[in-house]
């Protein structure tokens, strides 16, 4: 649709009201009374096809790839994605990490934080329309309630209906295939924690512990729950993102947008009207963006919270216009300073790169990196250092002088490894136990170690030492590098 197309800007005359005091709504005024606690009303909503119907199917299919897919995968002799808590060992892939490797996870938190600050900065609520869990499953189980049911006005039939045969039967099978994605969801979510094809031969045999049982049952609830009744209650009531995220909103963020200029004012038409004669904006006033809405808004209303950015309404919409012979983008993706300033695309793509998008892009790049970097120099063992509290400096044979500590010696490779250790610090200070240790592949092993010392090698009181550990692939094989921990040596008085 040309801009010759658009109706003139109306102007609401604003009319200046004495106060009044409130009366009590009697008779039919209390039926205008707006109560405080609405009854949910249930959404149906329409089946559509677009360009962002079809990414967001095709996130669905890419992010339940992985994640049921990823548990499967082998690695050598064992699962290749595996976070087992027992054992306090995460397996990813190549890497073996331990809970000293805790700051690999805030790297990954601060990522996905700044990710979600560009990703809302650039296009609002990109992450709740298109790969939110709750949006995906809900997606899925919607997906199986249209296959069963039908869309949306078979299913308002249905539901309306009276009990019958036929809807008794559609009901049950439509919650027999729900219970069964649902548990085979908790079944692969557990599947990330345990051994997933022990698991699921303890699934069918009987054998799952009392915690397996339990989460395996609880996610699969949560699934059931949240995808097949809560559904846009979950994003509308229960989400914390929509209550924050008009933090990061600005007016240059990218919005599922109305425009009301171009579509008011909306009314019904012949395809071969002309609306300017008719005095009509572009909006036919179909309601099949509302019809689609999975969260039952009216887009036309202006951004609402409830407004998860999926896109739904903007594809119906452009079916619409496609239909009548208009213009598409009558909803769309837009800025509100684009709408209010009549920009182009490249106008307004210009304008999202802003410095706070520069910045958020900027911290997420150095954080990326640094993580990489750290993984790609990280050495496969660690080692940690602990003062005997038990055994303070004691006088041994000899007349020297003991201290006793603990090491950890920890394996992060897929293969046997040599540890060498030596004590440095003091003239004179000597290692009284095994300087040779070796640790099975992915294991680790607290060593005890005593050092000893002359007597009056040193004054009394506590001196700095340190202790280097060399790591080698079996006895004096390919050396890996190498760890230097500080402690402290005592000398008693
Ligand atoms: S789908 Fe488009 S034309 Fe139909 S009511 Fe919504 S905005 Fe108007
Ligand atoms: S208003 Fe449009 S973009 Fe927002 S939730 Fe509804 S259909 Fe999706």
């Amino acid at each position: 649709m040309s801009s010759e197309d658009r109706s003139p800007k109306k102007t609401i005359p604003v009319v200046a009201v004495p106060a009044q005091p409130t009366p009590t709504p009697t008779g039919e005024d209390a039926q205008d009374m707006v109560p405080l606690y609405v009854a949910h009303q249930k959404i149906y909503p329409r089946s559509v096809q677009g360009v962002f119907a079809y990414w967001r199917w095709m996130l669905v299919f890419i992010t339940q790839l992985v994640f049921y897919g990823l548990p499967w995968l082998e690695w050598g002799q064992r699962q290749a994605v595996l976070f087992d808590l027992g054992a306090r060992r995460f397996y990813i892939f190549g890497f073996v990490l331990y809970p000293q490797d805790f700051i690999y996870l805030t790297a990954i938190l601060v990522i996905s934080a700044f990710a979600l600050f560009l990703f809302t900065a650039v296009a609002g609520r990109l992450w709740c329309g298109f790969a939110c869990p709750q949006t995906v499953y809900s997606e899925i189980f919607l997906w199986i309630e249209r296959k069963i049911e039908g869309d949306r006005t078979a299913r308002m039939k249905l539901d309306a209906g009276q009990m019958s045969f036929e809807k008794l039967f559609k009901k049950w099978y439509k919650h027999i295939v729900w219970l069964g994605v649902a548990l085979w969801t908790g079944f692969t979510f557990v599947g990330y924690f345990t051994p997933i094809r022990e698991l699921g031969l303890a699934f069918f045999t009987g054998g799952m512990g009392s915690w397996e049982i339990f989460w395996v049952f609880f996610y699969a609830f949560a699934t059931y729950g949240n995808a097949g009744f809560m559904r846009e209650q979950v994003c509308k009531y229960m989400c914390p993102y929509a209550r924050f995220q008009s933090a990061m909103f600005d007016r240059d963020t990218l919005i599922v947008t109305y425009d009301a200029q171009r579509g008011e004012p909306r009314g019904a038409r012949s395809k071969k009207a002309d609306p300017q004669l008719l005095g009509l904006g572009a909006c036919v006033d179909c309601s099949l963006c509302v019809q689609v809405c999975p969260t039952g808004i009216d887009i036309r209303n202006g951004l609402q919270y409830e407004c998860i950015g999926c896109g739904a309404c903007a594809d119906v919409c452009d079916g619409v216009m496609e239909k009548v012979g208009y213009a598409k983008g009558l909803v769309r993706f837009s800025t509100q300073n684009a709408l209010q300033g009549g920009w182009s695309k490249q106008q307004t793509w210009r304008r999202v790169l802003r410095p706070r998008v520069l910045l958020y892009t900027g911290i997420l790049l150095a954080v990326t990196v640094a993580l990489l970097t750290s993984l790609a120099l990280r050495k496969p063992f660690k080692v940690d250092v602990v003062r005997d509290r038990a055994a303070l400096a004691r006088i041994v044979e000899g007349g020297q002088i003991e201290n006793v500590y603990r090491l950890q010696l920890m394996n992060a490779a897929e293969k046997t490894l040599q540890f060498k250790i030596e004590a440095q610090g003091l003239d004179g200070l000597s290692l009284a136990t095994e300087a040779l240790v070796s640790v099975p592949a992915t294991e680790s092993r607290w060593v005890p170690v005593r050092l000893h010392l002359p007597y009056d090698a040193a004054t009394a009181g506590s001196h700095t030492i340190h202790f280097r550990i060399a790591s080698f692939v079996d006895n004096g094989g390919e050396a890996l590098g190498e760890v230097v921990e500080k402690s402290a040596f005592l000398v008693p008085r």
